[in-house]
């Protein structure tokens, strides 16, 4: 399940189909000093691209603040973080 669409409530299996592979993506700008490491379906993979990191993390503001509460928990939360 794609980490962005799966944060945003949407169907990653319906907008890229059921065999769409996970592409592995790294956030750099999310927080500094640290990496996100995601999995995105194809088409975030291609709006992160087209759109870069702050563009894209605007227009998914569920995503990045999974991000954040990620980070932030103690834990490790979700363990997006290396
Ligand atoms: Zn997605």
């Amino acid at each position: 399940m794609c980490d962005c669409c799966s944060a945003e409530g949407r169907d990653a299996s319906y907008r890229c189909g059921p065999q769409s592979k996970m592409v592995p993506a790294r956030l750099y700008k999310v927080f500094v000093g640290r990496v996100a490491s995601v999995k995105l379906c194809r088409l975030c993979d291609i709006h992160l691209f087209r759109s870069g990191e702050t563009r894209f993390l605007a227009q998914n503001i569920q995503f990045a603040q999974t991000l954040v509460s990620s980070k932030s928990s103690s834990d490790g939360g979700m363990g997006l973080f290396d």
